[in-house]
């Protein structure tokens, strides 16, 4: 059970993209990094291929750790350090703002 789930709505606690709010889009539990939706944007410059006939420019999310963000409870819409808890035999993540289990 990950305190962070790929869908849920992050806000950023520290770092330069601090303050942003967004989607998670890929979790890598093993490394404890995730990707969100326009935070932390890095710019490759991609070179010509055989499938890719176009150089350029391209800015994609990079990675960030998972402790640099707080789950936004969907019920009282604040950012939250998430407890765990058990509603009908269900392990559930439980807001520590307002106190309601959510998946
Ligand atoms: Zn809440």
């Amino acid at each position: 059970m990950r305190k962070v789930r790929k869908g849920d709505r992050v806000k950023v606690i520290s770092g330069n993209d601090k303050g942003k709010i967004g989607r998670v889009l890929v979790v890598y539990p093993e490394r404890e990094r995730i990707i969100v939706e326009n935070v932390r944007m890095i710019t490759k410059h991609q070179r010509a291929t055989q499938t890719m006939r176009e150089p350029g420019i391209v800015r994609r999310e990079g990675t960030i750790h998972i402790s640099n963000v707080l789950p936004i409870c969907s019920d009282c819409g604040l950012p939250t350090r998430v407890g765990f808890t058990v509603v009908d035999g269900d392990k559930m993540r439980r807001c520590n703002q307002c106190g309601k289990a959510f998946r």
